[in-house]
């Protein structure tokens, strides 16, 4: 083994050949190349095949990233891809967008002894964007049929997770999502040019193919009520998301040309996948030839910047209350939409938005500097008397991040019991809310997160409900025998 690994001193880390800025701002396609077999195999040598892996320790799903490295590494890349697809439903989506310098990468132990980290999010990418290629990812086999259902609410990576596991053990499984396409944030939120279309679309039709019934346009709450689920459904799984976004609160922040980020964003996705949208056509959610402000500094923020980019916009800015260091989004895509030329105002604050025939023309911004920390231990960001400043603006877009809706309300079920953040209360244990046979799972339970945690709650979710789903039918067997 050792000839073909530890090659970190000798092989330098390579990442997939990236886009110039140029080029790539002009369209949605993805920004990475695909990496080629002999490029992606050397890298994976680079691994020391750690005894204690701190990569694994740091991936949400324990992913057996030394063992897969060293299987693509000795070139058995359909067993490589076996492995890691064991314990991860979408790999190729988390080798394209997670945070790794935050996770598996950021605590290689390469990294930390200054070799630079092994390019894991790339590897894993690659070998299973192989097996598509190959034919090595098979058709979704549902178990023997459990004459059981489970109706899963959210059509999201932890909706999807759970309702792949759930097929596979044989129960009857419907999706219900009020979009008309399947994929929750991966479809409409996710941005092309960092998860393409067809990658996610690919993966809801291997479960529709499988026998995961989807009802789309379907929205809990409207066309029916969770309890009508409950009473439908052996078991019902809330994997909604957090959708309540927060609010610009300055004077002007009502005015026109002021958009919410998702509307933004969902609109340039459907254009992407070949809808017609009016309020693009209009110029209500287009930034061609404007001054673009994006307020905001999470994953969110960068992808409306980038977003306007592409979309032809004449000036953007990110305006973030606290420093780079402190920003929520992934270092990688902010160093991406700074050579794209976004402009970033770090430690700044919108204080007012200016307008003509209650339309947005400028932003009033204000300096700021972070003080004390607050009872979370992160410094609390200050205004700088005196620090104001304007930028030009015609679309200003909000992108403050987001909170659950207020689903005990919107879903007639005052019994539902939730969080002082109106996040769904689980037992961290089984994942069940307090309503029997109710389990949740993804950002409704955890507050805006990743990807790979969805997956991993999605996954755990429906192992508990197999359990919770399997003594319910053996209860009267046991009863019966007493
Ligand atoms: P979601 O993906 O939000 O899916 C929930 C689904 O439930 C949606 O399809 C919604 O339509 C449906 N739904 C909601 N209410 C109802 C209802 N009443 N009835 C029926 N259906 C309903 N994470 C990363 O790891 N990497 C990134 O690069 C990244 N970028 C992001 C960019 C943006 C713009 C955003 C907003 C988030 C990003 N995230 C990223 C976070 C990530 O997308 C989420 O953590 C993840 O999608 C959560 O998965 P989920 O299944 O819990 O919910
Ligand atoms: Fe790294 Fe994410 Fe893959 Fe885990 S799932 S190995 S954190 S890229
Ligand atoms: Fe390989 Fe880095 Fe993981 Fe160690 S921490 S097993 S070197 S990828």
């Amino acid at each position: 083994m050792a000839e073909r690994m530890l090659k970190f001193i000798t092989v330098p880390r390579k990442t997939p050949e990236k886009r110039a800025a140029a080029e790539r701002s002009g369209d949605f396609h993805e920004i990475y190349a695909d990496f080629i077999d002999a490029k992606a195999t050397e890298q994976a040598s680079r691994c020391s095949q750690c005894g204690v892996p701190f990569c694994q320790t740091h991936c949400p799903l324990h992913n057996n990233i030394p063992d897969w490295l060293r299987m693509t590494a000795e070139g058995r890349l359909e067993e490589a891809y076996a492995l890691s697809q064991a314990t991860n439903s979408m790999p190729e989506v988390c080798g394209r967008i997670c945070p790794q310098d935050r996770l598996c990468e950021g605590n290689c132990v390469i990294e930390q002894s200054g070799h630079g980290t092994v390019t894991i999010g790339s590897v894993e990418r690659y070998l299973t964007d192989k097996a598509w290629e190959q034919g090595w990812v098979k058709p979704l086999v549902a178990g023997e049929a459990r004459g059981q259902s489970v109706g899963v609410i959210g059509a999201g990576p932890a909706g999807l997770a759970a309702a792949e596991k759930l097929r596979e053990a044989g129960y009857d499984v419907t999706v219900y999502d009020r979009h008309d396409r399947a994929g929750g944030l991966l479809i409409y939120g996710i941005p092309g040019f960092k998860l393409e279309k067809d990658v996610v679309e690919r993966r809801t039709k291997r479960l529709a193919d499988g026998g995961v019934v989807f009802k789309l346009g379907f929205e809990v709450g409207k066309d029916a009520t969770l309890e009508d689920l409950r009473t439908e459904h052996d078991a019902v799984l809330v994997a909604v998301g957090v959708y309540a976004a927060r609010d610009l609160t300055v004077p002007g922040g009502g005015s026109k040309g002021v958009v919410p980020a998702l509307d933004y964003l969902i609109t340039s996705n459907r254009l992407s996948l070949g809808d017609s949208v009016p309020a693009y056509d209009s110029g209500e959610l287009n930034a061609e030839g404007k001054d673009v402000v994006v307020v905001g500094g999470g994953d969110t923020a960068m992808d409306c910047v980038r977003t306007a980019i592409r979309q032809g916009a004449a000036s953007v800015t990110c305006l973030y209350r606290r420093d780079k260091a402190n920003m929520p989004g992934s270092m990688r895509e902010v160093a991406n939409a700074e050579e794209e030329g976004v402009t970033f105002e770090w430690l700044a604050a919108p204080r007012a938005l200016s307008g003509e025939a209650e339309a947005v023309t400028g932003v009033r911004a204000i300096r700021m500097r972070l003080g004390a920390p607050d009872a979370s231990g992160r410094q609390s960001p200050e205004e700088i008397p005196g620090g104001d400043f304007d930028r030009p603006a015609q679309l200003v877009v909000k992108a403050l991040g987001f909170e659950p809706e207020n689903l005990p309300e919107l879903w007639s079920a005052p019994d539902l019991k939730v969080t002082r953040w109106g996040t769904v209360k689980a037992d961290v244990r089984n994942q069940m809310t307090n309503l029997d046979g109710v389990f949740a799972a993804g950002d409704i339970v955890r507050g805006a997160s990743l990807v790979v945690w969805a997956i991993k709650d999605g996954r755990d979710a429906a192992d508990a409900i197999h359990r919770y789903l399997q003594a319910k039918v053996g209860a009267p067997a046991l009863i019966a025998a007493e």
